[in-house]
């Protein structure tokens, strides 16, 4: 987590944000009956609104939306990389979670990005074999479709079989993004081959299909999750990150990964993390998410205030000083459970988050780094003896991208799901013959340590990705999530506290100038925020702002009103704005 302007250079790069709005063609809000949808992409909510009328759940129209996704947002999501479902079945009256992220292969150790004891160059692992995490997105779809949905692979992967094949117009944002990565995508012949022309990004406008791609999905919808875990797509993969399809005269490191490790593969069904906030219950992801027990953590201590009366500025600047001490806490003691005994009772406590309350002023910003607190006091479990030194942890280029969507259904099933394959464009490795790009997703542990994110052979590297679910008196009452990094858990946070305590609709808790605070030196804000009245006051009280400006997440979300319609609420403006629909409109 260095300073965001560093991440740029890997990724995103401001000329994205600063695009002209276009013509939107679908709706950011829509309210109505039946199920309904909000993701970044057109084609996607359709796709997911399409299977929904064909009789699917909830569960089957995200995954159909997913796929989509693949196709029209490949540099943040697809099958080559991995996510975190959360959905909430109305039969069962329970949330439950799906853990896909990305495994690092068995060949990894805690050195596998350390050279001469020194932690390597963050860019240069991006780009090649080393950084590709074995891809955990079709296992996951295959446990959401088995386990909860009522179609097959065949039936939700026909809407973006079609968008792969006759093509979809290539909007001003995806070709900043292919233009941002020219260099990256330059190194590999396959990803030159798909999104450029004559080595320069392919122009927005331009009709783009994936044949490659569609043949992929294709034979998942013939053989399953097997398809891709084992046979020819399997080998492809394995043969793209130990060999990657250098264009001539380019080198990029390689990766090592075994069919063993692809076979391997395995998604965990979690519990969810649960906090209470303001009467509401709310349901976020567990580890390897630092997502679901940050944004938890953070609410705890905001419960303590009654930000509701309070001016906007006082109530942001708590808001901002919750998150510091959130994520002190995150990146000391967070990471893959399979491999880390993080005190998760005790960072989830109110009496713990009332200690970490205690040391806010109200009136004034800390002007130091927060350091991590002792929540092991606060475990239910308190014969735990062996306790991690506090360390002050090694912090990571964490970068802006992925995708985040939810969709419901008339049933009363919801879906909140993040994906991602890490940086825009992952590795940058289109894998041959498939049409899809690998992640980057193993650049999220921290390269040099220590504990609790260091890599290792199987784990998981430690996600932000915050897919919320919350409820009111035991029914669905909103749901909300982002992309971005580590800003993903700032943004689901802020959104909440716009929406309940700032008493801001949906949209309006979305569309709000964005504030980041990860327990960094100055906090991130979006273009135009600073200089603002409201920044004003915030700067009064000692807050500070990050140099470089830029836009944070574009966020999602689902509401379900007292008289029984649901609001899904997109983006207007970020990404260029995003598409959200309900089945039947109630207008
Ligand atoms: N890899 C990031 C995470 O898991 C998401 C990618 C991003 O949004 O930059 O938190």
């Amino acid at each position: 987590m260095k300073p965001i302007a560093k991440t740029l250079a890997c990724g995103l790069s401001l000329s994205i944000i600063l695009q002209p709005l276009p013509l939107l063609a679908a709706p950011p809000v829509s309210t109505g009956t039946g199920g309904a949808v909000a993701t970044i992409s057109e084609e996607a909510s359709k796709s997911a609104i399409e299977i929904l009328n064909k009789g699917g759940n909830a569960i089957d129209a995200a995954v159909a939306a997913a796929a989509t996704l693949g196709v029209t947002d490949p540099f943040s999501c697809g099958i080559g990389g991995g996510g975190f479902m959360v959905i909430y079945l109305a039969k069962d009256k329970r949330v439950i979670t799906i853990d896909h992220r990305e495994t690092a292969p068995a060949s990894f150790t805690p050195s596998s990005f350390l050279k001469d004891g020194k932690p390597m160059d963050f860019d240069t692992v991006v780009a090649s074999g080393m950084s590709v995490g074995v891809p955990g997105t079709v296992r996951g779809w295959h446990e959401a479709l088995d386990r909860y949905g009522s179609m097959s692979f065949r039936q939700v992967l026909a809407p973006a079989i079609n968008v792969a094949t006759r093509g979809f117009k290539v909007g001003e944002t995806f070709s900043h993004l292919v233009a941002e990565n020219e260099t990256k995508f330059q190194n590999f012949s396959t990803t030159s081959a798909l999104y450029l022309r004559n080595g320069k990004a392919v122009p927005a406008g331009t009709v783009l299909r994936n044949q490659a791609m569609a043949r992929a999905y294709r034979e998942i919808a013939a053989r399953g999750e097997k398809a891709f875990y084992e046979g020819p797509m399997a080998e492809a993969i394995v043969e793209a990150v130990n060999h990657p399809p250098l264009a001539a005269g380019k080198s990029a490191a390689a990766g090592n990964m075994t069919l063993a490790d692809l076979a391997n593969y395995e998604a965990r069904i979690r519990q969810p993390v649960h906090t209470t906030y303001r009467g509401y219950d709310i349901y976020g992801m567990p580890q390897p998410s630092s997502g679901g027990v940050t944004v938890a953590e953070a609410l705890n201590i905001l419960e303590g205030y009654d930000l509701k009366a309070m001016p906007r500025a006082q109530a942001e600047h708590l808001y901002i000083e919750a998150s510091r001490l959130a994520f002190a806490d995150r990146n000391a003691y967070l990471g893959d459970p399979e491999y880390v005994d993080a005190p998760v009772a005790g960072l989830l406590s109110k009496q713990y988050a009332a200690q970490r309350r205690a040391l806010i002023d109200n009136g004034r910003a800390s002007t130091a780094l927060a350091a991590a607190g002792d929540p092991y006091p606060f475990q239910n479990d308190q014969s735990i003896t062996l306790r991690p030194q506090q360390q002050q942890a090694v912090r990571m280029q964490e970068s802006l991208h992925t995708t985040h969507f939810t969709v419901s259904d008339k049933d009363g099933n919801v879906v909140s799901y993040t994906f991602t394959i890490e940086s825009w464009g992952g590795s940058g490795i289109v894998v041959p013959g498939y049409g899809f790009l690998l992640n980057n997703e193993l650049t999220d542990f921290d390269f040099s340590g220590p504990r609790p994110n260091v890599p290792e052979a199987g784990k998981r590297p430690r996600s932000s990705m915050a897919p919320t679910i919350a409820l009111k008196n035991g029914k669905p009452a909103f749901t909300i999530g982002s992309p971005g990094g580590a800003t993903i858990i700032t943004t689901v946070l802020q959104t909440i506290v716009n929406y309940l305590d700032l008493g801001m609709p949906m949209d309006q808790a979305i569309e709000a100038p964005r504030i980041s605070e990860r327990n960094i030196e100055a906090s991130t804000v979006e273009p135009g925020y600073a200089g603002s009245d409201n920044a004003r006051a915030l700067e009064a009280m000692g807050h500070k702002w990050g140099e470089k400006p830029e836009q944070i997440g574009a966020a999602n979300a689902l509401v379900f009103n007292p008289d029984g319609t649901v609001t899904a609420v997109s983006e207007a403006k970020r990404l260029g704005g995003g598409t959200a629909l309900v089945q039947r409109s109630a207008h």
